[in-house]
C-alpha cells in the first residue's frame, strides 16, 4: 500500500511541489544522488573507480514533453561523456540512460536519434550506454530503440524488470553473443494483468530470469541489493562456468556500501549506479517506496528541521 502510495506521489506535479519546498537537507537526498553537477559526478566517479568499482552514470530527468528539454538532456551526456574521456574514465564508468528523457513519450524517432548522439559520444569516449526500463507502458518502444541502435552500437546495454510477467520471454530473447542485459526487479507501479503482484512472485520470476541469463551467451548485469538473490547469482556463476569477467553485479549508489565493496574485494565486476542533477524527486521517490526504512530516514530528517 505505501509503496504504491509513494509510486503514485513520485508522478504527481502537487506532491512534488510539496517535497521539492519542504525544508529536505542536502545530506537526505544526497545520501542517493551523487550531486547536481558534472564535477559532483566526477568526484564520485574518481572516488569509486578509485576503490576498484564500476560506475553507471545517469543524468537525472525523465518524462520529458518538449523537444528543447530532451535536447538539453542529450548535451548533458554529451558533456559528461566528454569530460569522462578526459579524465580517463571510459573504460571504467558507462552511462544509463532514460528514453522519456529523450522525447519517447512523444516522438518515438526523436527518442532514437536522440539516444544515437549520445552512444556516438559514448563511443567516443571507449564506453558504453545502458536504456533504463522504465514504466509498463514504454517497455515495447524502449526494446523498439534497443534493437534499432544495436544495429550500429551492439554493445548498447538493454534492462529487463523481473516484476513484468513478460521478463522470462525477453530474457530468452536478449541471451545471445554480446548482449548485455540488466536485470532488476523493476521499479514502477503496474497493474497485475502485465506485472506480479508479490514480492515473492517477483523474486521468483528474478531467479528465472537470471537462470536464463547466465545460461546463455550474452553479458547479464545483476542489479539488485537482495542478499539472497546475490547469493543464488554466485551459485548460477559456478554452474555455468563464467568467469568473473563473464557478469556483473550493479547497485545502487548509497545502498548497501559495505557490501558493493565486499563483492569487489572478491573479485567480482560490481557497477554502481550514480545519479546526479537538478530532477531527483522522481529517482529519490522511487528509492523511498522500495524501503520504509528509507522513508522513516527521510520523515526524521524533515522532523528534526
Ligand atoms: P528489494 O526487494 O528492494 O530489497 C531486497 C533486500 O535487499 C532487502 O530485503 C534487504 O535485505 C536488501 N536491501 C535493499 N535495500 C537495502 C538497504 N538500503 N540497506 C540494506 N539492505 C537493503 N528499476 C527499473 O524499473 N528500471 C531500471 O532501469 C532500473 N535500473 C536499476 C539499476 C541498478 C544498478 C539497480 C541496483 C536498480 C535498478 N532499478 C531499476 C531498481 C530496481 O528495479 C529495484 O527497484 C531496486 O533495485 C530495489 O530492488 P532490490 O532488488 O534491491 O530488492
Amino acid at each position: 500500500m505505501l509503496r504504491q502510495a509513494l509510486l503514485v506521489a513520485s508522478r504527481s506535479g502537487g506532491v512534488r511541489k510539496l517535497v521539492e519546498t519542504a525544508p529536505l537537507t542536502r545530506d537526505v537526498v544526497h545520501r542517493f544522488v551523487a550531486g547536481e553537477s558534472v564535477d559532483d559526478a566526477l568526484r564520485a566517479t574518481e572516488s569509486l573507480t578509485g576503490e576498484g568499482l564500476l560506475v553507471t552514470l545517469d543524468v537525472l530527468g525523465e518524462d520529458t514533453l518538449d523537444a528543447g528539454q530532451a535536447e538539453a538532456t542529450v548535451k548533458g551526456y554529451v558533456e559528461l561523456l566528454d569530460r569522462l574521456a578526459g579524465a580517463g574514465l571510459g573504460t571504467r564508468a558507462e552511462v544509463s540512460v532514460k528514453l522519456t528523457a529523450l522525447g519517447q513519450a512523444f516522438d518515438e524517432d526523436l527518442a532514437l536519434e536522440n539516444a544515437r548522439r549520445i552512444c556516438t559520444a559514448a563511443r567516443q569516449a571507449s564506453t558504453t550506454v545502458t536504456l533504463d526500463m522504465e514504466d509498463h507502458t514504454t517497455v515495447d518502444s524502449t526494446l523498439r530503440i534497443l534493437h534499432e541502435l544495436r544495429r550500429d552500437f551492439p554493445d548498447t546495454g538493454a534492462v529487463i524488470q523481473s516484476y513484468l510477467r513478460r521478463a522470462e520471454e525477453h530474457c530468452a530473447e536478449l541471451a545471445y553473443e554480446g548482449s548485455r542485459v540488466r536485470l532488476c526487479k523493476g521499479a514502477y507501479a503496474a497493474p497485475e494483468d502485465v506485472a506480479f503482484g508479490s514480492k515473492d512472485e517477483v523474486n521468483k520470476s528474478y531467479v528465472r530470469c537470471m537462470k536464463v541469463l547466465m545460461a546463455g551467451k550474452g553479458y547479464p548485469m545483476l542489479a539488485t541489493h537482495d542478499p539472497r538473490l546475490i547469493d543464488i547469482a554466485g551459485a548460477l556463476a559456478v554452474l555455468n562456468e563464467r568467469e568473473p569477467e563473464s557478469f556483473e553485479y550493479q547497485m545502487l549508489y548509497g545502498i548497501r556500501p559495505q557490501e558493493q565493496r565486499r563483492l569487489a574485494a572478491q573479485g567480482a565486476q560490481m557497477r554502481v549506479y550514480v545519479a546526479y542533477g537538478q530532477e531527483w524527486y522522481g529517482y529519490f521517490m522511487r528509492r523511498l517506496a522500495e524501503r520504509p526504512a528509507n522513508l522513516g530516514f527521510f520523515l526524521r530528517s524533515l522532523a528534526s528541521k
